[in-house]
């Protein structure tokens, strides 16, 4: 079917962890070329709750994040946004997120999307030993940071694949930076997110307003 379960197969499932502070277009093309690369089925995007590799900067608050990430991912049909780390509350874990999300979907295959820079850090991750049990891994490679070879050496070659994608020099550092200096975000970030930063005066400090309450 165009979207539906595969008879005899295993559904698989991408797993995009990030800060999403903001989403923007590296982020969506990596998720779109490990989507068609590994045939997943579907990627769910998970926003983290307070990052703990951030604590150095002041993050968004979560709604925000969840917000523009559901903005962004909604037009695509395999694409989802899931509030496991955010509800779980606290600093988010990789392995956290993964039992999770086993947990609701037992029957999948996970699939964990995270960039080259990340990947290097991996040994560093809380419950790294369970990780490889849990999900396969694809490190994207993205422009400005060069893969630690000795990290990538100790990591179980049959759980983690690297894929190139097209090199889009984005991050969400630098949207913020241009945000807060009024230089613009359009084209870089998705249109609707754009809005969102704006209506609610992200990234402008003297402007910081409170999230939502639905
Ligand atoms: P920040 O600049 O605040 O660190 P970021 O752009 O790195 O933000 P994150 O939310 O930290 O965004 O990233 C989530 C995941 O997406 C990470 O695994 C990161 O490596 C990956 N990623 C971010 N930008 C890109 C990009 N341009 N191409 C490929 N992967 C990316
Ligand atoms: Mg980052």
């Amino acid at each position: 079917t165009a979207n539906g379960a595969r008879p005899g197969r295993r559904r698989r499932i991408g797993v995009m962890g990030g800060t999403f502070d903001p989403i923007h277009h590296g982020h969506l093309v990596a998720a779109s070329e490990v989507q068609s690369s590994y045939d997943l089925d579907e990627v769910v995007f998970v926003p983290t709750g307070q990052p703990w590799q951030k604590s150095g900067r002041e993050v968004s608050p979560a709604e925000h994040r969840y917000l523009m990430t559901v903005i962004a991912t909604a037009a695509n049909p395999r694409f989802w946004v899931s509030r496991v780390d955010i509800d779980r509350g606290g600093p988010t874990y990789t392995v956290d997120t993964l039992r999770d999300l086993r947990t609701a979907m037992p029957d999948a295959e996970l699939y964990f999307i995270t960039g080259a820079d990340a990947l290097a850090g991996i040994f560093g991750w809380r419950g790294h030993e369970q990780l490889f049990e849990l999900a396969h891994f694809v490190g994207c490679t993205r422009p400005g940071y060069e893969m630690d070879d000795a990290a990538l050496a100790a990591i179980p070659s049959d759980r983690v694949a690297m894929l190139e994608i097209p090199a889009l020099a984005i991050s969400s550092t630098d949207c913020r930076d241009r945000q807060r200096a009024g230089q613009p975000v359009w084209y870089l970030v998705p249109d609707g997110v754009v809005q969102y930063i704006t209506k609610h005066g992200l990234y402008a400090d003297l402007a910081r307003t409170d999230p939502p309450t639905l």
